[in-house]
């Protein structure tokens, strides 16, 4: 009778030590109670809601499911600029940014100030950045990210400003905006070589998936086309660049802002090619699933994925159960005001839910990497 209390003193000092032992030995706290360590943003340019329902339709028929449905956090986002409907690079400002500006202005207000973009802010923080599109790396969205000018067709600015901006990657076509104007299949304006100075700022300049696999550590900028990208091999597939990026960019100690754009959705939606929309889609898609993979093993990875706005006005009116044929009616040619889908997983998801005006997500960022002072303007 005086043994049992003392067995049952040493079992739970035993108990004790192994809890203690336990949590010593554990990484911190999961998704939701842990602080927002890196930031994966993705958007699909022109994905609204109807080319993402035609999209799991053709993936898997009458239960075919995206990679992005696997995010716990379903929002609904209102897209319109100054203006009803928007355009790429007012999204892009408010997504960017947190603040509405007239269609074709990038990262500027109005009356011409520079929006601080959050990509801008996370550097200022300390944080790795990168961006990742299908599209000329100068096209609207990711040049709201990383660079400033009052209309969006100013493409030999934005490509200088994306350099400026010291991103530590840059994937994704462009290189004509890069190359100086005498150079056979520059589109700049000017005779400066923007490749050339990159790699004097200590850039190594990759033009293909194999150069960008062997680049050492540090700042890269891969052009793998001339303008828009065929996303077609030899090149570089969206979800392994971004595989790539998170790689890359996972190393710096103090977090990163990643930007991934499937930047192509939109150009197929505005010529109403259904195949080609869905495949762009499906692409992205693919990219979505390497955030997630990354940020379910990381536990302080926030995903978010939405689109800047719809394009096409597509409706699914008829179709196989398989999904290999859809019968679609077009809206039109260009964007709609329609609101667009929004998708979160990670630390601080829960405040993507519900209905947001776009220019509220990067202000909710902004709070979750401790950027005070944002939205911000300046001269
Ligand atoms: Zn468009």
């Amino acid at each position: 009778m005086i043994r049992r209390p003392r067995f049952s003193f040493l079992v739970f000092a035993l108990a004790g030590l192994f809890c203690l032992l336990l949590q010593a030995c554990s990484p911190p706290a999961g998704p939701g109670h842990e602080s927002t360590r890196n930031i994966i943003f993705l958007i699909g340019d022109g994905m609204g809601n109807s080319i993402t329902s035609a999209a799991r339709a053709r993936k898997g028929g009458l239960t075919g499911l995206l990679r992005m449905d696997e995010m716990p956090v379903i929002g609904l986002v209102r897209t319109s600029s100054t203006a009803l409907v928007t355009d790429s690079a007012a999204a892009g400002t408010a997504l960017a940014g947190g603040v509405k500006t007239n269609n074709k202005s990038v990262a500027m207000t109005p009356d011409g100030k520079k929006v601080q973009s959050i990509l801008e802010a996370a550097r200022n923080r300390g944080m790795a950045t990168g961006i990742v599109v299908t599209s000329s790396l100068a096209d609207a969205t990711p040049a709201c990210f990383g660079a400033h000018a009052p209309g969006r067709w100013l493409k030999s600015r934005i490509a200088a400003g994306l350099l400026a901006s010291g991103t530590d990657l840059l994937l994704g076509g462009g290189s004509a905006h890069f190359l100086p104007r005498s150079r056979e299949g520059s589109l700049r304006d000017e005779e400066r070589d923007l490749v050339r100075e990159a790699g004097d700022a200590g850039y190594a300049v990759c033009r293909t998936k194999e150069e960008l696999a062997e680049a050492p550590d540090g700042k890269i900028l891969g052009l793998f086309a001339r303008d828009d990208m065929t996303t077609e091999p030899p090149e570089p597939t969206l979800a392994g660049m971004t595989v790539e990026a998170i790689r890359r960019l996972g190393r710096n100690r103090r977090g990163f802002f990643l930007l991934v754009e499937g930047s192509l959705i939109d150009s197929r939606a505005h010529d109403n090619l259904l195949e080609e929309t869905l495949d762009q889609t499906l692409k992205f898609d693919e990219a979505v699933g390497a955030a997630l993979d990354f940020a379910k093993k990381d536990g302080r990875t926030l995903v978010v994925v939405t689109a800047d706005h719809d394009t096409g006005g597509l409706s699914v009116v008829d179709g196989t159960v398989d999904g290999a044929v859809l019968k679609v009616t077009w809206g039109g040619d260009n964007h709609t005001g329609e609101a667009v889908p929004l998708f979160a997983f990670g630390p601080g998801a829960g405040l993507f839910g519900g209905f947001k005006d776009n220019t509220e997500i990067p202000r909710i960022f902004a709070r979750l990497i401790g950027a005070a002072d944002f939205p911000k303007i300046s001269e």
